[in-house]
């Protein structure tokens, strides 16, 4: 098969979470910003089809693509980092390739042929890499293999990469693994050992990398040219293809210590484009080093505050929001479980973010309450809507206010299902899910935010604001800002009286840039900077 497209496969050695998705997403930005147009996929072991019925609490927040798939929090990286939207098929879990593939012989689609791991799943993992360069137009195709080489689930992925170069030329695949160096402080030294192993765990499967990512942990850029060196020489790969990478203090660091470790000879060998201009990159990381002396402090009242995983688009869009204000965030997480008016009243500004259950959902009614009676900026997302949505309707008078989600047989659900969301409750994939968009009330102050009458957010969610209350809704402080198109659906409130208080059923933080701060984040920055 001849292609005009070079695919690049990261893969990962010793430990996981030593950042291989960030550094998958750097070389996407650093090809990027050569003018190179760039896509990205994640290839993840696990069975689950996709992220939607996973414990957030387990496996860190569910990111929402445009086209409504329910993926991994890495496609949030790969978006932040490329500014290019994904699409549910920039993530192929193991149970989606199986699925797919057992739907297919069910339906008689092979002919009598007996199916197996090779060549049906490899060949159907390569067709998705192909499938998603062509729908991309993608220069350079990135993928990510999910977990650490060797792992016995992810050997198909393994195994699919190793083949691919045979349909496509080896001269247009580039293997990037990413292993851990560990300092050892007894001895003073780096330990390449565990690395030298994953690389040989690597070769068994058949796979000679170009370039090997150390992790190490020093935090700035080093030159350590013998550890390079062992690496190379027992890796099979050229010195100036180890790329020694420090910890970094902000994940926006990396493509520019990327390129300071080196990553550009051997990017370059495999694909010459000019030289990339990082200035974007540049500004950014300046604006992170700034440390201003404003410090905002924003309440996130929220459920899993022991995993912030759960909310990293929500923290990462308050972050962007922040170096675009010139402030310096400080995050407060409240434990909605415990929340209290004295958490409430210590922040300058408050967010309460999506969710699902009754769990904990009184404190995020009580932080609405408190932020419309105490004009504090408010920020509701999602859940945070419609909590803010019961606070109001309580205060209107409808004393017995809920959402049919936390109180079923309540009389006041001024918070209700969807028509045909019901009895879908724990199934997968069933949500309003993706992109939709919403008409803005002239005259609002979400219209001046976003400087346009119509926009397109994500969405999440069953529930929905029950209309036969607006009167009581209205009465306790919240104007309906934003419908869908048709006006069935509120797709925005907003208090008149109060400084900042928004809330949409959507999930803007899902299109947050580092460099583009979304407006309605921004505005609760800069409300809760002036509070
Ligand atoms: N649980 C609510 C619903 O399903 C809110 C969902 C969310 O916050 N993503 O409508």
């Amino acid at each position: 098969m001849k292609t005009n497209t070079k695919y690049i496969f990261v893969t990962g050695g010793v430990i996981s979470g030593v950042g291989k998705g960030i550094m998958a997403a750097s070389i996407g930005a650093i090809l990027k910003a050569k003018g190179l147009k760039v896509s990205m996929q994640k290839c993840d072991p696990y069975f689950n089809v996709d992220a939607g019925l996973l414990n957030p609490r387990e496996h860190g927040e569910c990111f929402v693509t445009h086209d409504g798939a329910e993926t991994d929090l890495d496609l949030g990286h790969y978006e932040r980092f490329l500014d290019e939207e994904m699409t549910g098929d920039s993530i192929w879990t193991s149970g989606k390739l199986y699925k797919c593939l057992i739907d297919d012989e069910r339906a008689g689609k092979f002919g009598g042929k007996t199916v197996q791991l090779v060549p049906h799943v490899t060949g159907l993992v390569q067709k998705t890499f192909i499938d998603n360069s062509k729908h991309f137009k993608s220069d350079v195709h990135i993928v990510e293999i999910g977990g650490t080489i060797g792992d016995l689930e992810g050997s198909h992925f393994v195994e699919a990469i190793r083949e691919f170069p045979t349909k496509v030329g080896r001269e247009n695949c580039l293997f990037v693994h990413v292993c851990y160096v560990p300092w050892l402080s007894t001895s003073e030294e780096f330990k390449t050992k565990p690395a030298q192993n994953s690389l040989r765990d690597l070769r068994e499967f058949g796979i000679i990398p170009d370039m090997v990512v150390a992790r190490m942990d020093v935090d700035k850029v080093i030159k350590a040219p013998h550890v390079a060196q062992k690496l190379a020489t027992f890796c099979g790969v050229e010195a100036d293809a180890v790329v020694l990478m420090p910890d970094a203090k902000s994940v926006y660091e990396v493509p520019l210590n990327a390129v300071k470790g080196g990553v550009l000879a051997p990017l370059e060998r495999f694909i010459d484009h000019g030289d990339p201009d990082m200035s974007q990159w540049e500004k950014l990381v300046k604006n992170i080093e700034a440390e201003p002396k404003e410090v905002v402090k924003i309440g996130l009242v929220a459920k899993y505050i022991d995993n912030t995983d759960t909310y990293l688009s929500v923290t990462e869009a308050l972050k962007a929001a922040a170096w675009k204000a010139g402030v310096k965030l400080r995050t407060i997480w409240v434990d909605a479980e415990k929340a209290t008016d004295a958490d409430f009243a210590k922040v300058d500004g408050i967010v309460v973010p999506g969710g699902f259950g009754a769990r904990g959902v009184e404190g995020k009614i009580a932080a609405a309450k408190y932020c419309l009676e105490h004009d504090k900026p408010y920020l509701g997302l999602c859940l945070g809507l419609q909590t803010a949505v019961i606070a109001a309707a309580r205060r209107g008078g409808v004393k017995q206010a809920n959402s049919e989600e936390f109180d079923a047989p309540a009389k006041a659900r001024v918070v209700y299902i969807m028509p045909g969301q019901k009895g879908k409750e724990s199934t997968g994939g069933t949500m309003r899910l993706g992109d939709y968009p919403a008409k803005l009330k002239a005259g609002s102050l979400v219209e001046s935010l976003y400087g346009e009458k119509k926009v397109v957010e994500r969405h999440r969610h069953r529930y929905e604001v029950n209309q036969q209350f607006v009167a009581e809704i209205e009465r306790g402080g919240l104007k309906v800002s934003g419908t869908s198109p048709n006006g069935e659906l509120v797709e925005f409130v907003e208090a008149p009286d109060c400084k900042y208080f928004v809330a949409t059923q959507a999930h803007p933080e899902f299109k947050s840039r580092p460099y583009r701060a979304h407006p309605l984040f921004e505005g609760l920055i800069r409300a809760a900077k002036s509070a």
